[in-house]
Parts: structure tokens; sequence; C-alpha cells
């Protein structure tokens, strides 16, 4: 069983495309799924992200309040860097141990780490193969802009702040290039998974 970490940025169609996989019997690891979870209370994230934040950040529930959080971090780079150095190892351990626990398990023919920042986080030791989704940027806008009501400017600053195509694709196995149709995005993630299948 190989391992797919799947990549692109926002509105690229990660998401559509691990649920075209999970529909052909691959298991989806969803990376903002685990995100979630890396701070809950009683983890190590947890302790040091109220180390480095305040006390403050600790809910009435006991939970670090995201809210809180994001204001501490909102539109400084140093802070937020502080954050992921945190956030990113813990939720790549947390992967790590998913991964082993599917491959230990072997009841399905693909494993996909769905993660926007793989490369960032440098996660890319753990999966086999870095399946990367390009989108061109004008069309990125228009999907970000109706799917998540923003407005353009917001969209472009996001596009902005995170890796272009040409960066994710330099670290790519595989290219999937989804500025066209659903037909089109359709046939080449099932070659791409045919070709992943049949090596595996
Ligand atoms: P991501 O998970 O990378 O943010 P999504 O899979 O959610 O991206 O796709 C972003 C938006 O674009 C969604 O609303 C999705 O339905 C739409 N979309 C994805 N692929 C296509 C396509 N080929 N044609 C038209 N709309 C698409």
């Amino acid at each position: 069983m190989k391992v797919i970490g799947l990549t692109g940025g926002i509105a690229s169609g990660k998401s559509t495309i691990s649920k075209w996989l999970a529909e052909h019997g691959a298991y989806i690891i969803d990376a903002d799924k685990l995100g979630h979870r890396v701070y809950e209370s009683g983890t190590e994230a947890f302790q040091k992200v109220v180390t480095t934040f305040g006390e403050d950040v600790v809910g009435e529930d006991g939970e670090i309040d995201r809210r809180v959080l994001g204001s501490k971090v909102f539109g400084n780079e140093a802070a937020l860097k502080q954050l992921t150095d945190i956030a990113w190892p813990a939720i790549k351990d947390m992967a790590q141990a998913e991964i082993e626990s599917i491959l230990e398990a072997g009841q399905h023919d693909l494993l996909v780490l769905e993660a926007a920042v793989l490369i960032e986080a440098n996660w890319m030791d753990i999966v086999d193969e870095v399946w990367v989704v390009t989108v061109d940027r004008e069309t990125a806008i228009d999907r970000s802009m109706s799917r998540d009501s923003l407005d353009r400017e917001a969209v472009e600053k996001r596009i902005d702040a995170q890796l272009t195509n040409e960066e994710r694709s330099a670290h790519a196995t595989v290219i999937l290039d989804n500025s066209g149709s659903w037909d089109e995005l359709r046939t080449g993630v099932s070659s791409a998974y045919k070709q992943v299948i049949t090596t595996s």
C-alpha cells in the first residue's frame, strides 16, 4: 500500500480529489482534522502553547481557545512561526502514528495524507509520493470566492501567503492540474490512481 501526500493551494481541489479517492477505496487522513486535536489538554503541544502564549489562551473549558490564540498570532509572522513550530511536528507525529496503524491493518489499496502545508511543514518524508494539485490563479480566486464567501482581496492575500504552484510542483511525484472541468480532473485523478495502484 502506497502512502500519498496530497497538497495544493487554497481551493485547488484537494478535498474533491480526496473524496474521489475515498470513493475508490483509499483511506484519507485529513491533516486539518488532526490540527483541531493537536492542542488538546494533556498533550505536549497544549503545554508548549500555554508556556509560549500565556495562560489566557486557555478557555473556561480547560481547552485552548482558538479565537484567543488566533488573535495573538494574527498578522504577526514571528508569533505564527512559534505556533507552527509547535503544531507541525506534533501533527506529523499524529499522522505518522495513524499511517502506521492503517498500514498494519492492511485493508486499503491506498493511503492519502491530505495536507495543505505538506511541504511547508516538512512532512514529505512520511509519504511515498507527493501529489500536487495546481490551479491557475484566476480559477482559484473564483472558486474560493464562491465557496468561502470571501472578497477578492481576502482570497488574494491568502494565495500570496502560500507557496506558488511552481514551488509545490518542484516536490511533486505527480502534478494534477485542476484549472479545467470536472471531467478533466476526474480523468487525471483516475489515471494517477491506476498508475499508483498497479505499481504498489
Ligand atoms: P481545496 O480542498 O483544495 O480547498 P476543494 O476541493 O474544496 O479545494 O475545491 C474548491 C472549490 O472548487 C469547491 O467548491 C469545489 O466544489 C470546486 N471545484 C473543484 N474542482 C472543480 C472543477 N474541476 N470545476 C469546477 N469546480 C471545482
